[in-house]
């Protein structure tokens, strides 16, 4: 047994120690890439899909490591949510996010579009200054509350529906919107729908997915247009890759869509000058 827990210490244990030493490196590095200004917004635009228009950015961090190129969040937040750096983060972006609006908004205001929507994971909700700092956002750069968009699954609201809504609650005081992100991949019932203040849904990709191929598909998406309509939202669809889904998402009267198909994600500059060229019909 004593050979035998010899083996494992040298086999496992250098292992171990190294995936640790690579964590506290990494978050160490994510600590410092706030501070140094490493990290960078992106912009997806949201379109009216009944003229192209670009209605409103959703604001997708990067992380701009000077070691390993740009990252996408995929691989350094779900490292922040667990260390709570998710809320640097994110009051990061919604700074940025709303000063790039209010600065486009005044540069250019045939093109900048109405709304930008920022991410706000779990950790956030538990901050008690989340309404002043979104307070402080909307002051420090002017926008108009009725401009930015908050962000939240469904899993973040439905933690404690009591705490979570009184929050939603206040931050809708303050006028601006709120979005239930990834809406369909929950496991809630929609009793939450009344209880808590919304103003938009956004569709998870893989309502999209098999839209084409699947009737079922249709009708849940249909099903959800309707919802939204009846209850005064505006339904987002998220994901839309081809032209196909593009054009059953209107036949089912879609209004409003994302996906790699109508715009990926880009820098703020390269989609404000990509927007500004587009002939004005
Ligand atoms: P999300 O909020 O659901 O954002 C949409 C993600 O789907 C983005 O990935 C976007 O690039 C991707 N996407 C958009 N259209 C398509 C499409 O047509 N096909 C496919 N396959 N993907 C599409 P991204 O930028 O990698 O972000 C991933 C997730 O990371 C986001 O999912 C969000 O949960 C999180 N995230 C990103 N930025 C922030 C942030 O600033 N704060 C927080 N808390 N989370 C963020
Ligand atoms: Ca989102
Ligand atoms: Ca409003
Ligand atoms: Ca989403």
């Amino acid at each position: 047994a004593k050979a035998r827990g010899k083996a494992c210490y040298q086999v496992f244990e250098p292992r171990m120690h190294e995936l640790l030493l690579d964590r506290l490196d990494q978050e160490a590095r994510l600590r410092e890439a706030v501070h140094r200004g490493e990290l960078r917004l992106h912009l997806q635009p949201v379109v009216d899909v009944t003229n192209r228009e670009v209605r409103g950015v959703e604001a997708l961090v990067r992380w701009e490591d000077p070691e390993r190129g740009l990252q996408q969040p995929g691989s350094f937040i779900p490292l922040a949510e667990e260390t709570g750096l998710i809320t640097e983060i994110d009051r990061w972006v919604l700074i940025e996010a709303c000063r790039t609006m209010r600065e486009w908004q005044e540069s250019s205001p045939a093109t900048a579009p109405a709304w930008v929507s920022v991410n706000l994971s779990a950790p956030n909700l538990e901050m008690a200054d989340l309404t002043d700092r979104v307070a402080y956002a909307l002051a420090s750069t002017g926008i108009t509350p009725d401009a930015l968009v908050l962000e939240l699954t469904e899993t973040v609201l439905m933690r404690d529906i009591a705490v979570t809504a009184g929050r939603l609650e206040e931050l809708r005081e303050l006028g601006v919107n709120i979005a239930i992100d990834d809406f369909g991949t929950g496991y809630s019932s929609l009793g939450y729908l009344r209880d808590i203040p919304v103003d938009v849904l956004k569709v998870d990709r893989s309502f999209i997915t098999e839209l084409v191929a699947h009737r079922r598909q249709q009708e849940l998406v249909s099903a959800i247009l309707q919802l939204g309509n009846t209850l005064g939202l505006k339904v987002v669809v998220e994901g839309v890759e081809t032209e196909e889904q593009l054009d059953l998402l209107i036949a089912l009267g879609g209004r409003f869509a994302q996906g790699y198909h109508l715009g990926r994600p880009e820098p703020v500059e390269s989609l404000r000058t990509r927007l500004s060229t587009v002939p004005v019909t």
